[in-house]
């Protein structure tokens, strides 16, 4: 219980009761560089505190006497999100409160870290469940622990109204792209695999991240939670979903703290007594294969199709990691400046010799911005002629000639016609 009781202090902090005359109090304790950082208007807080009862209207029981985020609005301070049973810690902009419009992106934090006090606290994987900290942990479950936590996370963003319908919907977009057909990590790796991450990686810095894959367990695992919720929905007629997993598998015992472990047959039994059916097969076929992982999708109604316009999500991806994301045609993350972050396997990018490192000087005979890329691999699409990239590798400078002339491409959702649309069914507060 000690190493689970985190301290936040600060010189700026403001306290809010999230769930005012309750027996079990849930506060959020906000610390910030500046005062101004804290001032919340009713609305942003009315959010938060439906955060909390959509939670308990999906889990039912809670399992702490009481639940503290604590949250800190800092631009000096590392970014964290870690999950405790009765508290988690956090971290957002400075502008979390007063630049709302344009912090939203960070806005799954609290959603994601407050259900980790029932997945992954109060119910942990058999082999994650170590007797102290000398013991090795084993994560071959994470795809439920944080896989269903991404998904819920996103959800309940959308259920409490931190999000909008629209938001959630771009960031689903961006999601499934990373597990499209094409995914050049999946083809050799797999999602269960990627459990061995947190041992074997790290978080260190990864090159070519989207061959290597790295803790994929989490947005792969939220891809395959919305393919179960899809083949819920279909078993039933409509009547059961993934809501009713949750509470089943995470919903028992209100006021029971301890660590009630599992395996994956309990996944499996409490997923029969949903519907039943061979789930062993449906999940060991997601987490052991190579395919795509938008089914999902799909069954919702909609499908990922590419455009030339970035949607609000992608942008705010785009301006948070100060980069223009090209990936998906021709296959780099470049700066304005043209420092490459990152190449996708098998890309135009990657196969005229682009990696991530390199800088880019010069484009058709032009200094470099990300602007005048953007206008050029547009233009390309009517023209014949390539690019002509000028391109810094340490101390050489070579011509990189870019043969592409399929438009700008962006990740993007759009109705299957004569299907009811299970998302907004799903993003519904409850
Ligand atoms: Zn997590």
């Amino acid at each position: 219980h000690l190493v689970d009781s985190p301290l936040f202090a600060g010189r700026h902090f403001q306290r809010f009761d999230l769930d005012p005359g309750a027996k079990v109090p849930v506060h959020l304790n906000v610390f910030a560089d500046q005062a101004t950082s804290l001032v919340a208007k009713p609305e942003q807080l009315q959010a938060h505190r439906a955060l909390v009862q959509q939670m308990y209207k999906l889990y039912g029981a809670r399992h702490f006497d009481r639940y503290e985020f604590l949250l800190a609005l800092t631009d000096k301070l590392g970014g964290i999100g870690l999950e405790h049973q009765r508290s988690s810690e956090n971290s957002g902009e400075p502008g979390y409160f007063t630049e709302w419009d344009k912090t939203w992106l960070g806005r799954d934090l609290l959603p994601h870290e407050f259900n980790h006090s029932w997945n992954g606290k109060y119910r942990r994987g058999a082999d994650l469940t170590t007797p102290n900290f000398n013991v090795p942990m084993g994560d071959s479950l994470l795809w439920l622990y944080e896989g269903q936590t991404q998904f819920w996370g996103q959800v309940l963003a959308a259920r409490s109204g931190l999000w909008s319908v629209q938001q959630t919907r771009d960031v689903l977009a961006n999601v499934a792209a990373t597990y499209d057909r094409g995914r050049p990590g999946l083809g050799w790796r797999t999602l269960q695999d990627t459990t061995n991450d947190p041992t074997i990686a790290q978080r260190r810095a990864l090159a070519f991240r989207n061959y290597q894959l790295s803790e994929d367990y989490y947005s792969g695992g939220q891809m395959m939670w919305l393919d179960v919720e899809g083949k819920l929905r279909a078993l039933t007629g409509n009547r059961r979903g993934l809501d009713d997993f949750a509470k089943a598998f995470f919903g028992m015992n209100d006021g029971d703290w301890n660590v009630h472990p599992y395996t994956f047959d309990d996944v499996v039994t409490t997923l029969n007594g949903v519907a039943p059916f061979d789930w062993a097969t449906f999940l060991r076929e997601r987490l052991d294969g190579h395919g795509p992982l938008t089914g999902g999708l799909e069954a919702a109604g909609w499908r990922l199709v590419y455009t030339d316009t970035p949607n609000d999500a992608f942008k705010a991806q785009e301006s948070r990691a100060r980069t223009n994301n090209l990936l998906y045609s021709i296959g780099v993350s470049i700066s304005d400046a043209g420092y490459i972050s990152d190449v996708l396997w098998d890309s135009p990018a990657f196969n005229a010799g682009l990696a991530p490192g390199m800088t880019v000087l010069g484009l058709d005979g032009r200094v470099f911005n990300g602007q005048a890329l953007k206008d050029a691999i547009t233009a390309a699409r009517t023209g014949k002629a390539p690019l002509t990239l000028l391109v810094k590798r340490v101390d050489r400078i070579d011509s990189v000639v870019l043969d592409y002339h399929d438009g700008l491409k962006y990740p993007s959702l759009e109705r299957i016609g004569g299907r009811p649309d299970r998302l907004a069914e799903l993003w519904k507060p409850r």
